[in-house]
């Protein structure tokens, strides 16, 4: 007889909201919830309960995985392993997320980034799969990026903050310059093209840019400047663009036009110069990215621990 597929619990915690998912693979998702990202306490709160709600109905899980908004520290030897670190998020700085976890599942948790879990998400059954170096942007209240190396998410000092890649400011003629929107640089990619900085340059949504508008084409040049940076310093096989603002209508037409155009003809690869259609790509599992990501951060953590058992 098969044994059963292990439940695993996933968690992809960004700064809007919580989506936690039980299941045991992308085909299998049993029960998944939203929950608004509030206090620390109450988020997690309910996060606890809909897991547990969802061991009493499906049976216990075996393992956690969270992808997490940022910067979190991902050093196991370090006394805050498993924290959200310097997150300007009110409230959420210095929050441990591991370890509530694991205090009331007695289970491993594998924890990283949320936009590393996207694009491991994408490298396992998405965009991404054969595509090494992976890089996987999303462009939505925030700017992130996460990247495969060798089919692992690259770590680091940190890990990567695409986001505060160091861009030029739009210059859109008859429209002044923008204020930089990130609180940590004067500018940076996230601070002019993340949903709330679109929203106060051009009062409307970024997933609401009219195709004609100059709107558009700004925030096409500038993740382009972004992305053309990406490309000199990771290589990467393909990128993948996801997130609200990145649903625009024509919008990731425009940036592989800007990226070829700025790169220039420097990056000389039949991907680029013939391509550029399948080198730049929405996520091809939608919105599920980050939850599959999770999910696999939480299949990974098992398979390790029954290493260490072993
Ligand atoms: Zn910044």
């Amino acid at each position: 007889m098969d044994t059963p597929a292990p439940l695993i619990a996933a968690i992809e915690a960004g700064g809007t909201k919580f989506v936690v998912a039980v299941g045991s693979g992308p085909e299998d998702i049993k029960a998944v919830t939203r929950i608004d990202t509030s206090d620390p306490a109450h988020t997690m709160r309910e996060t606890i309960q809909f897991i547990s709600a969802s061991c009493r109905k499906y049976g216990p899980i075996q393992a956690i995985g969270v992808g997490s908004f940022g910067p979190i520290d991902l050093d196991p030897t370090s006394a805050t392993y498993g924290f959200i670190t310097t997150t300007p998020k009110p409230g959420w700085s210095h929050t441990p997320v591991i370890a509530p976890l694991h205090s009331r599942f007695q289970v491993p948790v594998g924890f990283d980034t949320d936009v590393n879990a996207a694009a491991i998400g994408e490298m396992l059954w998405g965009a991404g799969q054969n595509h090494d170096p992976l890089v996987y942007i999303t462009v939505g209240t925030g700017v992130g990026g996460g990247v495969i190396v060798n089919q692992q998410p690259l770590h680091g000092l940190l890990h990567p903050e695409i986001g505060h890649l160091s861009v030029p400011a739009p210059r859109t003629p008859g429209v002044i310059v923008p204020d930089c929107h990130c609180p940590y640089h004067k500018s940076c990619l996230e601070g002019f093209v993340c949903g709330p900085a679109i929203a106060a340059r051009w009062g409307i949504r970024g997933e609401d840019m009219p195709a004609d508008h100059p709107a558009l084409e700004e925030v096409a040049e500038t993740l382009a400047y972004g992305l053309i940076n990406v490309i000199l310093t990771l290589s990467p096989k393909r990128i993948i663009l996801g997130g609200g603002v990145m649903k625009q209508k024509g919008l990731i037409e425009s940036v592989r036009s800007h990226t070829v155009r700025l790169l220039n003809g420097y990056v000389n690869s039949p991907a680029i110069v013939y391509a550029i259609d399948s080198y730049i790509v929405p996520p091809g599992l939608g919105d599920r990215s980050g939850i599959c990501g999770a999910l696999a951060l939480g299949l990974n953590a098992l398979a390790e621990s029954k290493v260490a058992r072993s």
